[in-house]
């Protein structure tokens, strides 16, 4: 059986298109599956809509969540609840397209590979956020351990073996192509051309974005605290250098140091904390956060008809 984990934020208008695609490539795939749409506290009529389509097909199922938890909350939600054989986790504004599943199950069936991830040959989305989304991603594939960031979300299929592994992992912290790379197993990507959104807007905002990027680079790169630490013993070696100096000219009676040269140095040393104080403040904010280990997500209810068996 495959699973396919869908999470929905107010996508009324493209549910039916996105159903019909979906089913239409499942059944395309194999003769057993389950769908699972994971609401993510949707404010249009997107759950009514789900649910009209889980009441005429025993294969869909709706996990209804207590209120908007984040797109990567959902996904957690849908690969918990999962049941299949193979876990498939596709966006649902078929920017990840589902006629794709047959050729990544096809892969993983040849026994060679444990996960296939989408592999985005380009983006022809959105300009603006093109320029952000190339900036993070080039940032982020130098400072963290992952490959191909630049190119691999969270469309992809896997095994029961490597979703277990996704499952086994706890934190928080939510970054799930990050937590696909760490798993390790055999992996290998499948090319295609992510186009734009065409019903709707990103349900992604520019801070939702701003804040995925942070968990990135927090949760797997050493890039922020190594910063700190380079930048502080730099500073130490400016001081004694400026040390030096300060003494010598004293000494050689040369014209004291000015204002501008105090204020300087105050106004860098004092900024230069309040970063570090900042970055400190996030990994220790992330800690708190798992010390008060909150669910990652809370269901209100779980809509699934029980399959009849004759
Ligand atoms: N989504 C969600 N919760 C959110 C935001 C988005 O479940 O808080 C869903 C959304 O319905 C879509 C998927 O996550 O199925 C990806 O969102 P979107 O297409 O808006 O992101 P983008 O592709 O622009 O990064
Ligand atoms: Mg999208």
């Amino acid at each position: 059986m495959i699973s396919v984990v869908i999470p929905i934020y107010n996508e009324e208008s493209l549910i039916d298109e996105l159903v019909s695609q979906t089913v239409f490539a499942l059944e395309a795939t194999c003769s057993d599956f389950e769908l699972l749409f994971v609401n993510d506290g949707s404010k249009d009529n997107s759950m009514g809509m789900l649910l009209n389509h889980q009441k005429t097909d025993h294969r869909i199922k709706v996990i209804n969540l207590s209120r908007n938890f984040g797109h990567q909350a959902a996904y957690t939600a849908g690969i918990d609840y999962m049941q299949g054989d193979y876990l498939v986790l596709m966006d649902g504004d078929l920017q990840d397209p589902p006629r794709l599943i047959p050729e990544m199950y096809q892969m993983l069936q040849s026994g060679e590979f444990d996960v296939v991830s989408g592999y985005r040959k380009a983006n022809a989305s959105n300009k603006s956020r093109n320029v952000a989304t190339w900036l993070f991603h080039r940032l982020f594939s130098k400072v963290s351990e992952l490959e191909d960031v630049e190119h691999i979300g969270n469309f992809s299929m896997m095994n029961k073996a490597a979703a277990d592994a996704l499952k086994s992992l706890k934190e928080k912290t939510r970054y799930l192509p990050g937590l696909r790379h760490f798993i390790g197993f055999r992996t290998t990507t499948i090319s295609y051309q992510r186009d734009q959104r065409e019903v709707g807007d990103s349900k992604m905002s520019t801070w939702n974005l701003i804040s995925l990027a942070f968990d990135a680079i927090f949760s797997f790169s050493k890039l922020p605290v190594r910063f700190c630490l380079v930048m502080g013993m730099l500073g130490i070696v400016v001081s004694f250098l400026a040390g030096i100096y300060i003494l010598a000219s004293k000494f050689l009676g040369l014209s004291p140091l000015g204002w501008s040269s105090t204020l300087t140095s105050i106004f860098f040393f004092g900024s230069i904390q309040l970063l570090f104080l900042g970055v400190l403040g996030e990994y220790v904010f992330r800690i708190y956060r798992e010390t008060q280990n909150r669910p990652i997500y809370l269901v209100r209810e779980f809509h699934s008809k029980a399959k009849v068996d004759n």
